[in-house]
């Protein structure tokens, strides 16, 4: 998926940052391309936001949103019994 039409339905969500768009589609990947394309799709959206600068969390894959870690693994990689913070607010 190209990086552009990520960010129009991210903005169609109601979401701001490229990254933010990029974690939409990650996560509601499966919902979205048929099961044979989803890597194809994703892979493609990934490396072209990288080249948009956006960053990626080595452990989840995820993007991340601000510069102070991974909220997605802080948030819900709760199994290991770390501390929960509250999810990001707009
Ligand atoms: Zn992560």
């Amino acid at each position: 998926m190209k990086l552009k039409d990520a960010i129009d339905v991210g903005q169609e969500c109601g979401l701001e940052t490229p990254a933010e768009c990029v974690n939409n589609i990650i996560l509601h990947a499966m919902n979205l391309f048929p099961y044979d394309d989803i890597n194809i799709e994703t892979k493609e959206l990934v490396e072209e936001a990288e080249k948009e600068g956006v960053k990626f969390c080595v452990q989840c894959g995820g993007a991340m949103i601000k510069d102070d870690g991974c909220y997605m693994c802080r948030n819900f990689g709760k199994l290991e019994g770390g501390q929960k913070d509250e999810l990001p607010v707009r």
